[in-house]
């Protein structure tokens, strides 16, 4: 194997070595200025019809090439910058070897869904966004190195579950199987913990499968890096609704601790006249509808017909997930209704660039003031109030304020609501004790314990809304919390 030894980089200068290669080591020597590679993807014409995925992901040339475009930093920003701080110089290294089975061994260190975040996570805010060669070049493609990493590993059937400690005799509830439930699973299970995952739907990943449509993250990927959890050891049960067929009372009765990781997965309304008529449609039911009842197949039982003209409101990643779906079903357009600018939407940009390439067509400052039906209750129209951007609001976006006078209508027949969403509250109001703070979020103190004793909780049921590397950060997170305090119980 070759032992990389550590470059300092100055641009304009000779490469200089900080350290003296050991005697089999070959000397690196970066090559940041090649173009950042990109993978192949479905062409939009082609992939507007079918739930394929559309990114192809890198070849191993592909990979090969982008992976020296890395300086491989003493310091790497790019790790500070990741949520589970992934040894990201590190795996590089080992894919430049040609060992992606080492690559994806070491992401494994701090994340267990390596194929999973390597599609989805929002890669240029977090450590894409501080690599170093972003100042000069663009940044190394980090998420799409991950994803090949983990694809070809699993595909050489060098997927390893990670080791776990002895048994402790000690048992832990996980509730949800969302990416911070099993990040705390796993985590929880590693430590030598009985584990056991209890999930309200009939099947496991909250929305990495009935929200993320299958042409961003197909559901083979999903279930293996499940599989790969449930091979630690840890018991995954379907068809729990904890607050309805347990309690969170009834799971301190029989585990040592409890992690709640139930997300939000209630979607937020408008609020304007309409909202009930036939048509109006929450993005939330739209895709769960699509993704997990498969409902875009014309032999479901429940499919799904979305007529001629489609609006979706919104501009975050349901917005787009669900006008990228409406479009394949196939109806004469999709439009999505934004009621800010889109500078600040916050749906990752990769993804704006793949809905507009199929046709979805974006409409900015707009906001819906009324859905008119006709006489049977179909949907037929949204009345909209144009809007300009005012002074920046407590998300530091520049505010939309209603222009006076701007109302006009857009005709439509299908509108998809996604402008947000909050956490059921089913185990809030049955879980005596359990303090929830605005929009019935869980509150954590800085280790994710809850106003109850051996009850932690993170993910989207405490933020109400983020991403899935914040859900695994904290799920992580209340996993080594728990792990102390039970390490401490006699
Ligand atoms: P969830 O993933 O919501 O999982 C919660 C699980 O708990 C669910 O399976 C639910 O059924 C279960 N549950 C709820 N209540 C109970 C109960 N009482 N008993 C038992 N089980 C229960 N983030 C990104 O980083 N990149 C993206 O591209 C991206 N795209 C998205 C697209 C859509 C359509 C949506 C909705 C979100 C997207 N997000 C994305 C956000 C990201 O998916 C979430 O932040 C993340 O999944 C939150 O993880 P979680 O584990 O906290 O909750
Ligand atoms: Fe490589 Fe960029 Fe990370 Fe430096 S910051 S180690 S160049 S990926």
């Amino acid at each position: 194997m070759t032992i990389t030894a550590p470059l300092r980089i100055v641009y304009g200068t000779k490469l200089k070595n900080t350290m003296e290669p050991t005697t089999t080591a070959k000397k690196y020597i970066p090559n940041p200025q090649l173009p950042r590679q990109r993978g192949s993807r479905q062409a939009p014409d082609e992939r507007a019809t079918n739930f394929n995925e559309v990114a192809q992901g890198l070849s191993a040339e592909e990979a090969a090439r982008e992976a020296t475009r890395c300086l491989n930093c003493k310091n790497p920003p790019c790790t500070a910058a990741c949520p589970v701080n992934i040894k990201i110089p590190e795996f590089i290294a080992c894919l430049r070897d040609g060992d992606a089975g080492g690559a994806v061994s070491k992401i494994m260190e701090t994340s267990l869904l390596p194929a999973i975040c390597g599609r989805v996570c929002p890669q240029e805010n977090h450590c894409e966004g501080a690599c170093v060669l972003g100042k000069k070049f663009k940044p190394v493609a980090i998420g799409l190195l991950e994803r090949y990493a983990a694809d070809t590993a699993r595909k050489a059937g060098k997927l390893k579950a990670p080791a776990t400690a002895p048994e402790t005799g000690k048992k832990a509830a996980v509730v949800g199987s969302g990416p911070s439930s099993v990040s705390a699973a796993a985590e929880l299970r590693r430590a030598g913990h009985k584990v056991t995952v209890y999930e309200a739907l009939h099947d496991f990943g909250g929305v990495l499968r009935y929200g993320i449509p299958t042409f961003r993250l197909p559901r083979e990927i999903i279930s293996q890096e499940i599989a790969n959890v449930k091979a630690m050891g840890v018991d995954f049960v379907a068809d729990v609704l904890i607050g309805s067929t347990l309690t969170i009372e009834d799971l301190l009765k029989a585990y040592d601790a409890v992690y709640i990781g139930s997300g939000a997965g209630l979607p937020t309304m408008p609020g304007i006249p309409g909202e009930n008529l036939v048509g109006v449609c929450s993005a939330n039911e739209f895709l769960t509808r699509i993704n997990l009842m498969h409902a875009y197949k014309p032999e479901a039982d429940t499919p799904l017909n979305v007529g001629k003209k489609v609006v979706v409101l919104g501009g975050g990643n349901s917005a787009m997930d669900a006008a990228r779906c409406a479009k394949r079903l196939g109806p004469e357009s999709v439009t999505l209704a934004y009621r800010r600018s889109r500078d600040e939407m916050p749906a990752r940009a990769e993804e704006v660039e793949n809905a507009e390439e199929e046709g979805v067509k974006m409409e900015f400052l707009l906001a819906p003031v009324e859905f008119i039906g006709d006489e049977k209750s179909n949907l037929k129209k949204i009345k909209f109030q144009r809007m300009a951007l005012g002074e920046p609001d407590a998300s530091g976006r520049r505010k939309p304020v209603p222009v006076a006078g701007s109302e006009f209508e857009m005709d439509c027949d299908t509108a998809i609501i996604a402008i947000g969403q909050r956490p059921n509250p089913i185990i809030q109001k049955t879980t005596g004790g359990l303090s929830t703070g605005r929009h019935g979020v869980i509150v954590v103190d800085d280790s994710g314990k809850t106003s109850l004793d051996k009850v932690y909780s993170g993910g989207d049921s405490i933020r109400g809304g983020a991403t899935v590397l914040l859900a695994m950060k904290d799920g992580k997170r209340a996993a080594a919390a728990i792990n102390k305090f039970l390490a401490e119980k006699k």
